[in-house]
């Protein structure tokens, strides 16, 4: 049972799902919403 959810906002991810690479690790947000959040705070975060 491997429900995988958005690492931005914790949704449940469906077939819409977007992979997005953050810090040489992949992971899988709902939207490309989420994906640009998580982005801005990799590129914040390590500066
Ligand atoms: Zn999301």
């Amino acid at each position: 049972m491997a429900t995988s959810t958005c690492a931005a906002c914790d949704y449940p991810l469906d077939d819409n799902r977007i992979s997005v690479k953050i810090g040489g690790k992949t992971v899988e947000v709902c939207c490309e919403e989420c994906a640009q959040k998580l982005r801005e705070a990799q590129a914040a975060g390590n500066g």
